[in-house]
């Protein structure tokens, strides 16, 4: 794990349990208070220790002194989607900005399910991966981030459900970074978030998302077997998937699979396969029959999600026809299918998209640089040829 810049004063969150026991010894107080600084951190729409008057005012003064009350030192929340969608770009202490994106979703009477409310949570600040249609990719990597940061994102978006009376019922790691890079940091969190006394999520309502981080994989079905794995698998045919995920030349098409499959047999979860659908790259019928190759024997699920614009490459959404085809392919081929409608795109809010705002546009000839390159690079990948330089990002943290 890349360390990050300590600050001077931790946050809640940073410290587990027995660390929570140790500071309130240090600071002579008494040890049943644990529980009620969780409670008012979790349980209540405080933001801040000068809030959680249940604690008193002395308590209130020497925990402010001593703890931050959470990891970000800004959250800026813009809305979309009627109410729907709510976007959060927070601001870590050293500067470095993620985004954690929060879905409301009315209750279906069809499935009998109540109102559910996820959160989309970042794992690192920009991702090392670098896929070249996804803008967290466009960042470059600047950072992982500590368990405390990925729980507070949790913390956060209960405190925003709880001021309109709802909760929250699923956490996924669809957020900037790759989760399995930072894996230790991704585990540790999500022992907090299904800690009954902070986040109280089931292991079963998470789902860690990755490129393709097939020791990742395995450690994840041993260590935590009930969250649920989503593989981005983009494209099954090798070539064509070093240019989309350039993982792919470390972890091939086949490994990934392979590394899936063992998943599902540990673990008895199902897995997601997320496939991006860009038009002209990955949605001919050549892919959706390569899919179904790969996929055979797999008890699969597969999200079909059309691609979100990202200013930096010359590629967008596969149309709604091409999309309607690759479905029926693969469910012909026995396998079940989601279209997914691509959540808070109507403000920009594609996976990374907007930190990347944030961070500022890149040179114009940088990207023209790597529009052209991706012409290329793709071309050659649909004729088959397999590339070997990833293309590098033009972003401003590149
Ligand atoms: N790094 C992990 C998790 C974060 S990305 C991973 O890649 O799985 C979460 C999902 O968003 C991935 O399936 C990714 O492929 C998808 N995504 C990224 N950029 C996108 C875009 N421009 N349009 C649609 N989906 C995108
Ligand atoms: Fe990283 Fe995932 Fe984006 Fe690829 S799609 S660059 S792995 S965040």
């Amino acid at each position: 794990m890349s360390p990050s810049t300590a600050p001077a004063t931790p946050a809640l969150s940073e410290l587990d349990r027995p660390a929570l026991g140790a500071l309130l010894r240090d600071l002579k107080v008494e040890a049943y208070r644990a529980d009620q600084i969780l409670d008012a951190a979790w349980r209540s729409t405080a933001a801040t220790w000068g809030e959680v008057t249940t604690l008193g005012k002395p308590l209130q003064a020497m925990l402010g002194a001593a703890l931050r009350f959470e990891a970000f030192s800004e959250i800026v929340r813009e809305d979309a989607e009627e109410g729907a969608t709510s976007k959060l770009l927070l601001t870590l202490h050293d500067g470095a900005k993620i985004e954690a994106v929060l879905m409301r979703y009315p209750a279906d009477k069809r499935r009998g399910s109540g109102p559910r409310a996820t959160i989309c949570v970042s794992s690192q600040a920009g991702c090392a991966v670098g896929c070249p249609f996804c803008a967290t990719g466009e960042l470059g990597f600047t950072r992982n981030l500590t368990p405390g940061e990925i729980q507070d994102q949790v913390r956060i978006a209960r405190r925003i459900l709880r001021g309109e009376g709802r909760d929250l019922t699923n956490v996924v790691f669809m957020g900037m970074g790759e989760p399995l890079q930072n894996a230790d940091a991704v585990l540790a969190a999500i022992d907090g978030i299904t800690d009954p006394k902070r986040g109280g999520i089931g292991q079963r309502r998470i789902v860690v998302s990755t490129s393709g981080v097939v020791p990742g994989i395995a450690r994840l079905a041993t260590v935590r077997p009930q969250v649920t794995l989503a593989v981005s698998l983009h494209a099954a045919r090798n070539p064509l998937r070093d240019l989309l995920v350039p993982l792919n030349r470390k972890w091939p098409v086949e490994e990934v699979i392979a590394a899936a499959a063992a998943h599902h047999r540990t673990t008895g979860r199902r897995t997601t396969y997320e496939v991006t659908m860009i038009d002209g790259i990955n949605d001919t019928d050549e892919d959706a029959q390569a899919l179904v190759r790969v996929l055979r024997g797999s008890d699969a699920h597969v999200n079909l999600i059309p691609m979100n614009a990202v200013a930096h490459t010359p590629w967008h959404e596969s149309t709604p026809e091409r999309i309607e085809a690759i479905a029926a392919l693969l469910r012909a081929a026995g396998h079940s299918v989601t279209i997914r409608r691509n959540r808070g795109r109507d403000a920009g809010a594609a996976c990374g998209q907007l930190a990347a705002e944030q961070a500022g546009a890149p040179a114009p000839a940088a990207v023209a640089r790597r529009r052209e390159l991706l012409v290329t690079a793709s071309a050659a990948a649909l004729k088959g040829e397999r590339t070997r330089e990833p293309i590098a990002p033009s972003g401003p943290l590149a």
